[in-house]
């Protein structure tokens, strides 16, 4: 389907969760989360008949986030679910990796070949400090795993201040070179404030090429990142707020006061 500024709209990114194992200083507040009551929480059955009428509407591409997406209960049988759709070309994940070591092998076996894993930096202290709670290990371990499982391509999420010129960003860099990832640079976000960048080597942060939309946990599709706008799935029927949402994608986002990147998905 195509939106008013005849961008082709064929991107669906899925949080399966608002929750997370990790605290990432610009993501989420160290306390006071108010967390999706489990009852509003989609289950895989709306999700999974979501997703196959938005592929029979012309959507090709889908990514699970979160949250923190393998901290969703049965994450592995969604995975499944989802993979058994016919007509995605694209299907992957978002994860901050910490937990891929228990889960790489089950995750490919059901379908998912795809994955992305957030990596900001390879100083151990500093990854704890980012995070809040998080082992830089953990997150080593898993990529490992995921390699070895047979994941393809795998690509390294980096939040940057400004660009990947920055040491840690080159590190990451060559770091990915080393062991054939690919790395893309996110630069820090402002949902707030509205300030959003580039990625260096992804397709995200440019507006006139935009071609997604977002699906919380709690079943209200976004337009934007950048855009309080969000239309309840279950209120008015899938096929429905996917029209609407896809007649409402602005041009470029301005801000987003009432959403963060935890419930949304980044
Ligand atoms: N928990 C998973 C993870 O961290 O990969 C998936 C959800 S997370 C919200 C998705 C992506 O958004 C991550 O790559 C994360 O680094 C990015 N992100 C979160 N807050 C951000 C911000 N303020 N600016 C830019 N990227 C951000
Ligand atoms: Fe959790 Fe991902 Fe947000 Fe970090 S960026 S707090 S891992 S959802």
């Amino acid at each position: 389907m195509f939106d008013q500024y005849n961008r082709r709209i064929n991107y669906l990114r899925i949080s399966v969760t608002d929750r997370c194992n990790l605290r990432c200083t610009y993501c989420m507040p160290e306390v006071g989360i108010t967390q999706i009551p489990h009852d509003q929480i989609l289950t895989f059955e709306e999700i999974v008949e979501f997703t196959k009428i938005a592929v029979r509407l012309g959507f090709e591409k889908v990514r699970i986030t979160g949250g923190e997406p393998l901290v969703r209960k049965g994450i592995v049988e969604l995975v499944r679910m989802i993979s058994n759709i016919e007509g995605i070309a694209d299907f992957g994940m978002t994860t901050n990796g910490t937990l891929l070591s228990n889960f790489a092998q089950d995750l490919f076996k059901a379908g998912l070949k795809r994955i992305n894993v957030s990596l900001d930096t390879l100083n151990p202290e500093k990854y704890s400090q980012i995070t809040r709670v998080g082992k830089l290990s953990d997150v080593l371990e898993g990529l490992d795993h995921a390699k070895k499982v047979g994941f393809n391509p795998i690509k390294l999420n980096c939040v940057v201040e400004k660009d990947s010129s920055e040491p840690d960003a080159l590190a990451v860099k060559e770091f990915a070179q080393r062991n054939g990832f690919i790395a893309r640079f996110i630069p820090k976000m402002d949902l707030d404030e509205g300030t959003h960048g580039v990625v260096e080597g992804g397709e995200g942060g440019n507006c006139s090429t935009c071609n997604r939309l977002r699906l919380t946990a709690n079943g209200i599709l976004k337009p934007c990142l950048f855009s309080d706008s969000g239309f309840n799935i279950r209120e008015l029927g899938f096929e429905k707020a996917i029209e609407m949402t896809i007649k409402h994608k602005p041009a470029c986002g301005m801000i987003n006061l009432s959403g963060e990147f935890y419930n949304i998905g980044g």
